[in-house]
């Protein structure tokens, strides 16, 4: 399988290449040039195996320049610190027994090192990377950089840990993260991490990390000392393809429990950012995943539910912090991938999009665009108030507790099914571990967390719901701090050199 640009024709390139250079040189996303197909009977035979089986299964539909055994690798390096056997298990919630509307099978993908969804990615895309540099004869060292506001930064940290080949370095704002972000970063082991906070804010760190990778200087002096620049983030191919497995083990767990018949269509919901996720859920669905409608949910920065109604993608609005930040975007990147796939790779078009994109802020799709993408998506948003309710609901109904992204997930499923009546069984994407949004949780569920610290949070939390606290968090306050280095944010440069050179 190879791979292609959004935005161009390109010489395409094997799926290592695209993993290595992450974005490509006209600005585009890579996308593989034609999407794999699977059976109906090819998904029934994974029910016998394990999530690491299932996932490098996935892997060799795209990744055709890896082998079986490396991608075998991939998925146990990567899924072995999952707190439970099944990595991504799939819980049954049905409201009443005797008269079942649909069930619900809430997917939680939180179950990493982080207690976040891209955990499932980050803990594989290292070891793509490390088998890449091989592939295509690079023997540089690859330094991946990150600026952080708070989730990013561990996911990284924990994922590149030790990883041969590679080293990971971490910029975060001084005092500008919680308590528990900057203890799950700063007690980070590895011979190959480096943790630094900048004094200044995000903007700042960001800043800071996009000028090293624009001077040509520093790239020079990296390059003395065999060390090349790379990141992480969720645009390149590597952080995408481990997603999509899970929406088919997802399935295969909802047909294990009988929720569903082999070939029976599901509905998925996702709790949207940028898009990233979603869009690997409309992959499994152009593979053969039978799937009735993906489910956009949006909080109150609703891009995509106006995009989805209007056709009309528009970012000139303003942008509001909620209580969930990692949705809290308005230019939701991936989406471009969409655009190429549903107007067959019509490339002239979506970069034309994209440069009115980046000169007005907005596009128009067209109408047989606009057509297409009604088929199979839905979306809907959701306010503050209504996710603080979910949460209350879920945990009232099944005991069952979520955090603030999933309750927008399954709230926006909830609107579609007030609307629409469509009982099709549900597969709903939880994003994070109520853990790791414990003060808009806990607010949610009526309790005062006025004064109480974020680690006696944890404890407040459990003692209410008795939900276990997931181990990386409940570790944090006996483990041992690492990185205690503060910089200026004209600092940083020197400071990422210092490190290569170790
Ligand atoms: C990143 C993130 C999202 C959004 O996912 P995208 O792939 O960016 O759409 C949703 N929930 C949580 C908890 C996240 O960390």
């Amino acid at each position: 399988m190879q791979y292609t640009s959004t935005r161009s024709k390109i010489q395409p390139i094997s799926s290592a290449e695209a993993i290595l250079q992450g974005l490509a040189a006209d600005g585009g996303l890579f996308v593989p040039e034609k999407i794999p197909k699977v059976s109906l009977e090819e998904i029934d035979a994974l029910r016998d195996k394990s999530y690491e089986e299932r996932a490098a299964w996935l892997l060799g539909k795209f990744l055709t320049d890896y082998d079986e055994y490396e991608l075998g690798e991939c998925a146990e390096l990567a899924y072995n610190w999952f707190d439970v056997p099944a990595r991504v298990p799939v819980a049954i919630l049905i409201q009443d027994p005797k008269n079942p509307v649909a069930p619900v099978g809430s997917m939680e993908l939180w179950h990493g090192p982080t207690s976040a969804f891209k955990d499932v990615a980050l803990q594989m895309l290292p070891h793509l990377m490390r088998m890449a540099l091989k592939k295509v004869g690079e023997t540089k060292e690859i330094l991946i950089l990150v600026a952080t506001s708070g989730d990013t930064g561990k996911a990284a940290l924990a994922g590149f840990a030790d990883v041969p080949q590679t080293k990971v370095m971490v910029f975060y704002p001084d005092g500008g993260v919680s308590k528990i972000q900057r203890l799950q970063m700063v007690t980070q082991r590895g011979e190959n991490v480096n943790v630094t906070a900048v004094r200044g804010n995000f903007d700042d760190a960001q800043n800071g990390v996009k000028k090293i990778f624009n001077d040509k200087k520093i790239r020079e002096e990296l390059d003395k000392l065999n060390v090349k620049l790379s990141s992480a983030n969720s645009i390149n191919w590597g952080r995408l393809v481990p997603q999509i497995a899970y929406y088919f083990s997802g399935y295969v767990e909802l047909l294990k429990a009988e929720q569903v018949k082999l070939g029976e269509k599901i509905l998925i919901s996702v709790p949207t950012g940028n898009f990233g996720n979603i869009l690997a859920a409309y992959y499994a669905y152009k593979m053969g995943l039978p799937v009735k409608k993906l489910i956009c949910a949006s909080n109150i920065n609703n891009v995509l539910t106006e995009f989805f109604a209007t056709g009309t993608y528009n970012r000139n609005r303003k942008f509001f912090k909620t209580i969930t930040p990692s949705m809290d975007i308005l230019i939701s990147s991936n989406l471009e991938r969409l655009l190429y796939h549903e107007t067959d790779g019509n490339y002239k078009l979506v970069n034309r999009y994209m440069t009115e994109l980046n000169t007005l802020g907005k596009y128009k799709v067209d109408k047989k665009l606009k057509t297409r993408l009604d088929k199979i998506f839905y979306a809907e948003y959701v306010t503050e108030d209504e996710t603080r309710e979910f949460i209350k609901r879920m945990y009232e109904t099944f005991s069952y507790v979520i955090d603030t992204h999933t309750a927008v997930s399954i709230c926006a499923l909830s609107k579609y099914r007030g609307k629409t009546r469509d009982t099709t069984p549900i597969l709903s994407a939880a994003t994070a571990s109520p853990y790791k949004f414990t003060s808009a949780v806990l607010t949610a569920l009526g309790q005062n967390v006025e004064g109480v610290d974020d680690l006696a949070q944890l404890k407040m939390l459990n003692d209410l719901t008795n939900a276990k606290i997931p181990r990386n968090l409940s570790e944090l306050a006996n483990a041992k701090i690492l990185h205690e280095d503060v910089c200026d944010k004209d600092e940083m440069a020197e400071r990422v050199l210092q490190f290569a050179a170790k």
